[in-house]
């Protein structure tokens, strides 16, 4: 049998700050992640630049926050740790060309994501090590947390097992972003991204919207109004979802109707199906073959088209046209 308690989780008290306080660090990007990180950074007394290109539409929201921006060559240079928190299909590009030229044994190379070294698109140069410290969040909430004194939980990895100094680093980093506040989980840089490929695919976006898509199709196109289908099919959601994030399936179960919980049992299994399995089994093997990454990063070599005509198509959508109606109408749900 699997225990499923035998998980280590690092705290504040597992982390010493002065690991990273002994360092200069460069985050390179200043997007989603970018922001929240160097944000934490400075005000967990760590010495951040932030590297960005000399026209980024980011650099005046940088040093409005008072942070230093310099280009990601210089950031780099003038640094012992450099966090790779650009977008993933650019990183490899941006590491050739501006990191990796102002790296020196002893440095260490940070990502949030192990997307382009698990795949062997960025390959760190010897004497470098490599960390992982990826908050399981959106930057937004990373920044938000930590400036009420909270966090969000937090992966980290180290490339190299045998360093002894590296994983020390990476809690330390993961402390001085807020990590260890809310538990930080050890993971590998393989298991970090199939894990996080597998899910934004198959379940948290790509299952998700589909399924939520055809829900509403299936009662839209039996005559049922877009309005009550957008109801069903997409504001509930967040309520179901909240209460399953608080106390789990069953908890949910315990607030929802017994008409709803039998019909959970049993339509769920008629509808995600042994066939739907069977679709994640391909979809698994796909990302570990590097078949997703290399599909990817080739449709944003040659300019992006099928990724820019798929976001129109799916932004006209009629479930989005009726959404954005109704919630230009509902004030509850507006972001505080
Ligand atoms: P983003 O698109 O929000 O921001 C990217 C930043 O990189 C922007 O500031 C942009 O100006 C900058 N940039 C673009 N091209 C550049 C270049 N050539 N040189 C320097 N800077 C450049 O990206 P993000 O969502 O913050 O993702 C960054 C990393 O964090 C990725 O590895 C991603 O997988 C990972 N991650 C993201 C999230 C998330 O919630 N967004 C969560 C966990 C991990
Ligand atoms: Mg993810």
């Amino acid at each position: 049998m699997t225990s499923v308690d035998n998980f280590k989780v690092f705290y504040d008290e597992d982390a010493d700050l002065k690991w990273l306080r002994g360092k200069k660090v460069a985050v390179i990007g200043y997007g989603s992640q970018g922001h929240a990180h160097a944000l934490n950074l400075r005000d967990s007394e760590v010495a951040v630049t932030v590297g960005l290109p000399l026209h980024s539409a980011s650099k005046a929201r940088a040093e409005a926050e008072g942070l230093r921006v310099l280009t990601p060559a210089q950031a780099a240079s003038g640094a012992d740790v450099v966090m790779m928190l650009v977008p993933d299909e650019v990183a490899a590009e941006v590491f050739q060309q501006d990191i990796a030229p102002n790296l020196k044994p002893g440095d260490f190379l940070a990502f949030a994501h192990g997307f382009n070294v698990h795949f062997g698109k960025i390959v760190p140069p010897a004497g470098v090590e490599v960390f992982l410290a990826a908050p399981k969040g959106p930057g937004r909430t990373v920044r938000q947390q930590f400036v009420q004194g909270k966090g969000v939980p937090c992966l980290v990895g180290v490339l190299n097992e045998e360093h002894p100094d590296t994983l020390r680093l990476a809690l330390s980093y993961a402390k001085a972003i807020g990590g260890t506040r809310a538990g930080v989980f050890q993971t590998t840089f393989k298991e970090e991204t199939e894990t996080d490929l597998f899910g934004e695919q198959a379940v948290l976006c790509g299952g998700l919207t589909s399924l939520m898509k055809m829900g509403f199709e299936t009662l839209v196109e039996n005559g049922y109004s877009p309005v009550m289908a957008y109801f069903e099919c997409v504001h509930e959601m967040k309520l179901i979802v909240d209460l399953i994030y608080e106390g789990g399936l069953s908890h949910m179960r315990a607030s929802i109707s017994n008409t709803a919980e039998f019909g959970d049992y049993l339509v769920g299994p008629k509808v995600v199906t042994a066939q739907t399995r069977e679709r994640m089994q391909e979809v698994l093997g796909h990302i570990k073959a590097g078949e997703f990454a290399n599909q990817w990063l080739a449709e944003h070599q040659s300019g992006g088209a099928t990724f820019k005509k798929l976001r129109h198509l799916e932004q006209g959508h009629l479930m989005e046209k009726i959404g954005a109606s109704l919630r230009s109408r509902m004030s509850f749900t507006k972001p505080t």
